[in-house]
């Protein structure tokens, strides 16, 4: 008998069979390519809601932890993953300054906010007003994190490159048995894919399609983030991703003509140097209706557990979430009425 079975590998399935990996339990990860959002994610980590200049969900003791996380792995697979990136807020009038400097003063926020307007001296982008600077921020490499880290469970015999296919899966009250591998408990970490899930698909996980394109651009020079009506993110020898966009009505993972043209115009409306798309991504993020993650056990089978719902911040939400999830499993600390997804129970 094994400790875990994980379904999925993605952050989620990642930050868990983490956990799993340093209390020296023993797992196994089924995954099936059917998801993308990890994959395709811009990688980026802030602290920061840029949109209306407030402090994420429980930003500060996440960041403290992802960080911690992401350096560990770094050593562990011996590739360097994260990379500090500093992001640049654009202002597009004197109001939003003043809110900025308002939100400098608050005692979340006073952390992560430079209070200094930073004037551009890039050529290539038509910025009028100044940037605010955020601190503590940075990209994660997550296909590169997550290649790596699959070999490595390859190498371990720990990977299944399967489907799950819930049908086959019988739950007694002490174990789960899934096609001949018996195990303690099972975690879904599907993202998207729990819509196919008969166990949790009752829970409201309505998801939002984001695409990305990636650009190279010889004379754009840009060294930071910068976040305008969308991001252009510097990814090295002159590469870029532009994006992303955010649909709540095509939930399928293809990439889409709309979605590039909207964010050529975008991006098109503040920079001004020659460029050629070389790809565009799609994927689905798994948001839940109350944008917190959906975290804990099934109603009726104590060794059956979800964690889903890191919605577009799967970066910083990821590690803190897995520990919690493996301290409710294997300590029995009570999850956090907000994450538990206990309360989606009368969605059953
Ligand atoms: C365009 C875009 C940009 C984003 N940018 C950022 C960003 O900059 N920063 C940030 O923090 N977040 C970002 N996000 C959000 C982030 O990517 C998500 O929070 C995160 O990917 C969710 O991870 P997950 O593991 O829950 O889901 P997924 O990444 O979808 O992983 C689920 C995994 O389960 C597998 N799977 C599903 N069903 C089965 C089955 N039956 N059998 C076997 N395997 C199965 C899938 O193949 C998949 O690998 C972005 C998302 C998108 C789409």
């Amino acid at each position: 008998m094994i400790d875990y079975i994980i379904v999925g590998f993605g952050l989620a399935g990642l930050s868990f069979a983490e956990q799993l990996e340093d209390h020296k339990k023993s797992f196994i990860v089924y995954e099936d390519g059917s998801q993308l959002s990890s994959r395709v994610a811009g990688g980026l980590y802030n602290p920061v809601i840029l949109k209306r200049f407030t402090s994420a969900w429980k930003s500060s003791e996440q960041l403290k932890i992802a960080v911690h996380f992401y350096k560990s792995l770094e050593q562990k697979l011996e590739e360097s993953l994260l990379i500090e990136l500093p992001v640049l807020r654009r202002f597009t009038s004197v109001e939003e300054q003043n809110l900025w400097f308002e939100a400098c003063d608050k005692p979340v926020l006073e952390t992560y906010l430079s209070s200094e307007l930073i004037k551009n001296n890039n050529k290539a982008l038509d910025i009028p007003y100044h940037f605010g600077g955020v601190k503590y921020t940075g990209r994660i490499d997550v296909k590169k994190m997550l290649s790596l880290y699959l070999r490595h469970l390859e190498e371990n015999d720990r990977l299944i490159k399967q489907s799950f296919e819930h049908t086959f899966l019988e739950i007694t009250p002490d174990f789960v048995v899934y096609k001949g591998i018996k195990a303690r408990n099972i975690v879904f970490t599907e993202g998207f894919g729990v819509l196919n899930n008969p166990l949790f698909n009752y829970l409201p996980l309505p998801g939002n399609k984001g695409e990305y394109i990636i650009i190279r651009s010889r004379k754009l020079k840009l060294r930071q983030a910068v976040k305008a009506s969308i991001f252009i993110i510097p990814l090295g020898d002159d590469l870029y991703k532009i994006g992303a966009t955010y649909n709540n009505n095509d939930k399928t993972a293809i990439i889409t003509q709309s979605a590039r043209e909207e964010l050529e115009r975008k991006v098109q409306s503040f920079m001004n140097v020659d460029y050629e798309i070389i790809d565009q991504v799609a994927g689905i993020r798994p948001t839940t209706r109350d944008r917190k993650p959906l975290l804990g056990s099934h109603p009726e089978y104590g060794n059956v557990h979800i964690f889903n719902g890191l919605g577009s911040r799967g970066i910083l939400a990821g590690p803190y979430v897995a520990e919690k999830l493996y301290n409710y499993i294997e300590k029995k600390e009570p999850l956090e009425k907000e994450i538990d997804c206990k309360r989606f129970e009368k969605l059953r």
